[in-house]
């Protein structure tokens, strides 16, 4: 790797994005530290900057169709393209007590379609490379179709979604839209839907779908113009998201993200990781 390696971070003003960004730069790449306040991000790349650290820094609110046009209009003039992006931004208001469903909406929209909105500006961008251009997203394990508390009851929707000859993009906005109407009716309680953290577990169920999907249409690119996505769940971090409370650091919540970034290994694709490790969707 080296400082003409472009790595996109979103959410990179603080928490996990933030070491991300810090780590990526550390392995000598081209960190682009992004931030939907243009002071804060300004502030926290200038900590890594006086570090020694090659990293610039852009606005781009994920939500916001003229900030992700201008940013992708910026970085194509000022860098050429984009090797590697890292989808980090996301919101959880939900901590796990079922009553804040009404921020549901906020959190389909930031975490879903944000993620979405970023890998379709971006992968027209991503350079050709012999070891393959890389998405990660930063997602979480309570998205999982089959997980012990995360399980989607509806056996027919769960058997779409599974298998790839089914699975859609269509699929996963009907998906969440069903959930998002359900939640308007209040009538998501009997919907089968994952019993914790519902909401959030729902627009990371969507991130991680939507990861499987892109990562088998984009399996067709000729050698040398791969493009490798995966996911991965950083834990329960000590963020302002967890209000502080994870058992794990930034900085070790960022390790994973950083390892799939720079995996050698080109095959990868189309999973979901935590710590280094391959979980079942
Ligand atoms: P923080 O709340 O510390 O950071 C979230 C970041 O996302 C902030 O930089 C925030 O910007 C940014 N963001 C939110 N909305 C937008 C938007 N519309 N456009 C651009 N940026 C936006 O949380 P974490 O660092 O803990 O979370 C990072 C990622 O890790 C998230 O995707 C989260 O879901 C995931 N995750 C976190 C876990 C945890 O335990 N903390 C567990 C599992 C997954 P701003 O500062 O302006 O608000």
């Amino acid at each position: 790797w080296s400082a003409e390696t472009i790595a996109v971070v979103t959410g990179a003003n603080r928490g996990i994005g933030f070491d991300i960004a810090r780590q990526l730069a550390g392995h000598g790449l081209t960190v682009i530290l992004t931030s939907r306040d243009t002071g804060v991000g300004i502030e926290a790349a200038k900590v890594l900057q006086e570090g020694g650290l090659n990293v610039d820094v852009h606005q781009l609110d994920i939500l916001d169709d003229e900030s992700v046009s201008e940013f992708t209009k910026w970085i194509k003039e000022k860098y050429g393209g984009v090797d590697i992006l890292i989808n980090n931004a996301g919101v959880n208001y939900n901590l796990g007590s079922g009553n804040s469903m009404e921020f549901s909406k906020q959190m389909i929209e930031t975490n879903y379609y944000g993620t979405k909105n970023m890998v379709k500006a971006m992968i027209p961008l991503m350079r050709p490379s012999a070891t393959g251009a890389r998405i990660v997203n930063v997602s979480s394990r309570l998205g999982k179709l089959n997980g012990r508390r995360s399980r989607i009851e509806d056996e027919a929707l769960r058997e779409k979604l599974s298998n790839l000859e089914t699975l859609s993009e269509e699929l996963i906005d009907n998906m969440v839209s069903t959930f998002l109407q359900q939640v308007e009716d209040n009538t998501w309680q009997s919907g089968g839907w994952p019993q914790k953290f519902t909401d959030y577990a729902v627009s990371k169920l969507a991130v991680n779908l939507y990861s499987v999907l892109m990562a088998n249409q984009l399996a067709d690119r000729p050698e040398g113009r791969k493009i490798y996505i995966n996911c991965y769940c950083p834990g329960w971090v000590r963020t302002a998201m967890t209000g502080w409370s994870g058992n794990v650091s930034a900085e070790h919540a960022a390790d994973t993200g950083v390892w799939l970034a720079l995996l050698p290994n080109k095959e990868v694709t189309g999973k979901l990781f935590a710590e280094r490790r391959e979980l079942k969707l």
